[in-house]
């Protein structure tokens, strides 16, 4: 008889963690999702209403594959949920030539049949005329990317989840873990609860777990904010998704849906945060609102109005900015999927299949090697 009364435990049900519980659910495991708060939530990295899906990645062999996988499992989610939760928006990258390449991401996103445009300054001005670009400036536009609505999908995975069996107990933040040969046990205020395998997702709260897992991982807390826009030329169905790389940096954003404003954030650059530290709220930094606002303005300039919403979310970036999806060195019975690094959530139906295959059958189809946690032996905050 087994005496755990889960096969799984996810601990960290987030982006990833809701993702799992759902594949792993429908698959038939007993699985219980726990998560030190009640998600989709705002104390993680997957709030803000929507994120970008993109298809023409760097390191084309490693991302692209899984980008695509993605793209279908966020269809058949949305098939299987009767609601919408990707928008094939378009995608506009732009680029400051003396500050950014685009390297060999326009070949490789065509040897994978991805269509993609290189396009002039001009011809960016042409098609979108509420962009206001110097004449240097270069575009690749990725027709088939888009955006996804990031809380919707993960309550979907969750009513989803549960609907299969799932259990969840929010609110609870896991302050211990331990394993031994036979199982793992997560140690919580409502109790210990024990499973013969588990799923460590805890985006940029993965300190917390430490010592039983450590990697490196650099937590940031990130602003956000949403502009009002003076002109149509910025509303969701006329202006694409955008990343935005200039001598200020690295931007992306969404188009006005809904009159909400248009959407800017900026990747590089966060400060630093700890859990256990204060997350400040936006405006605490003077830099919060300026560096977005002068982004906009320069280079949007009619969608520069009034501040009509912001927001700060953690981006937890490894050191080479690729993702952490490997097994526990020492316990191989522990899959850690972690360190996505500012660009993960477009891989989170992925994700959630690859932790789904790993844990029931010991294997994908993926090529993982890029996400070992071995590659971060050899430098000084190795494991
Ligand atoms: C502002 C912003 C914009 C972004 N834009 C994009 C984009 O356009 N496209 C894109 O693909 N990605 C984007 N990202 C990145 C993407 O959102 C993240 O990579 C992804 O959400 C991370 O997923 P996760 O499951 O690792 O973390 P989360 O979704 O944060 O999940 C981690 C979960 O673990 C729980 N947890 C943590 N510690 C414990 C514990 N001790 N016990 C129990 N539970 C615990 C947390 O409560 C949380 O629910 C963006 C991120 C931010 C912040």
């Amino acid at each position: 008889m087994n005496a755990r009364p889960y096969d799984v435990l996810v601990i960290g049900a987030g982006s990833v963690g809701m993702s799992a519980g759902y594949h792993l659910a429908r698959r038939g495991a007993r699985v219980l999702l726990i998560d030190a708060f009640d998600p989709p939530h705002r104390e993680g990295s997957h709030h803000g209403e929507t994120r970008l899906i993109r298809h023409a990645y760097k390191k084309g062999r490693v991302y692209i594959p899984l980008a695509l996988r993605a793209d279908e499992l966020w269809r058949e989610l949305e098939r299987e949920a009767e609601t919408t939760l990707l928008v094939r928006s378009g995608v506009l990258n732009i680029a400051d030539p003396e500050h950014y390449s685009f390297g060999s991401r326009p070949e490789d996103a065509r040897a994978f049949g991805i269509p993609v445009e290189m396009l002039d300054a001009a011809e960016m001005r042409r098609r979108w005329p509420g962009l206001a670009l110097p004449d240097h400036f270069i575009g690749m536009y990725e027709p088939e990317a888009g955006y996804l609505y990031c809380e919707r999908a993960i309550a979907v995975c969750r009513r989803l989840a549960e609907a299969a069996g799932a259990k969840l107990v929010a609110n609870a933040p896991v302050l211990r873990v331990a394993a031994d040969g036979t199982g793992i046990a997560a140690e919580t205020a409502e109790g210990v609860f024990r499973a013969e395998k588990a799923l460590l997702s805890a985006g940029a709260w993965f300190g917390r777990l430490e010592p039983f897992v450590k990697f490196p991982l650099k937590p940031l807390r990130i602003p956000v904010a949403w502009f009002a826009t003076e002109s149509g030329d910025y509303r969701a169905g006329r202006f694409p998704g955008f990343t935005l790389h200039t001598a200020e940096g690295g931007f992306y954003g969404f188009p006005d849906i809904d009159g909400g404003g248009l959407k800017i954030g900026k990747h590089d650059g966060g400060r630093e945060w700890r859990p256990g530290e204060p997350f400040h709220p936006f405006g605490h930094e003077e830099s919060d609102e300026a560096s977005l606002r002068g982004a906009v303005r320069q280079y949007m300039p009619k969608a520069a109005g009034r501040l009509l919403r912001s927001s700060v979310c953690r981006y937890e970036f490894t050191p080479d900015e690729d993702f952490v999806i490997d097994r526990h060195p020492q316990h191989p019975n522990v899959l850690v999927i972690g360190g996505l690094s500012g660009h993960g959530f477009k891989f989170a139906s992925v994700l959630g299949e690859i932790a789904a295959d790993l844990l029931l059958d010991g294997r994908t189809r993926f090529d993982l090697g890029a996400f070992a946690l071995d590659r971060f032996s050899a430098g000084p905050s190795g494991l």
